[in-house]
């Protein structure tokens, strides 16, 4: 039974105390010694160390242009769901209270104008724009909605814009010449 092996890497015979266990190995010991096992563990680290750093610096910057994308796009869908969605309650306001205020023909009260964009919510009286400023709200949608909140008011009928500009004239007309 030798008490020595010659290390294989650096050549130099030493005790078997100087050489790790490996119960792999016929003898039970490492064929390196302990300071050349050392070494190379070392220096593997350190070369793995170096490479780990690289691969983290790589995948960092290929991820930030990733990244970078899929924000954008992100940022695009949301934004084009917001819009969607306040497009068609808009819309939706718009036509729930048209609806009430022509009993479901959704049309002009005077004449047979039914495209959506050209009606408008008349104040039967006159008056609108002194009454929705007492009510602090704006026209539009705003106010199609203070009339569902609440519970459609009466007073108000559905115009194109061409009858409500007549209405608006005749009215004048009555007011100050008492025309009819
Ligand atoms: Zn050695
Ligand atoms: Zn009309």
């Amino acid at each position: 039974m030798t008490k020595t092996k010659t290390c294989c890497k650096c050549g130099v015979e030493k005790q078997v105390e100087e050489f790790h266990r490996a119960i792999w190995h016929t003898d039970g010991i490492m064929s390196r010694c302990k300071p050349c096992v050392n070494n190379e563990n070392r220096n593997w680290y350190a070369r793995n160390r170096e490479r780990e750093r690289a691969r983290a610096r790589e995948l960092y910057s290929k991820y930030k242009v990733i990244r970078r994308i899929t924000n954008r796009v992100s940022y695009r869908k949301r934004k084009e769901r917001i819009l969607e969605y306040r497009k068609s309650f808009i819309k939706n306001t718009k036509i729930q209270v048209i609806s009430h205020y022509s009993q479901g023909l959704n049309k002009c009260a005077l004449c047979d104008e039914k495209r959506l964009v050209c009606l408008t919510i008349d104040h039967i009286k006159g008056g609108g724009n002194k009454h929705r400023k007492e009510i602090k709200v704006a026209s539009g949608t705003s106010f199609a909605r203070w009339l569902i909140v609440n519970n459609f008011p009466e007073g108000y009928r559905i115009l194109c814009m061409n009858c409500q500009f007549a209405e608006v004239d005749r009215l004048r007309k009555v007011k100050y010449h008492g025309e009819e």
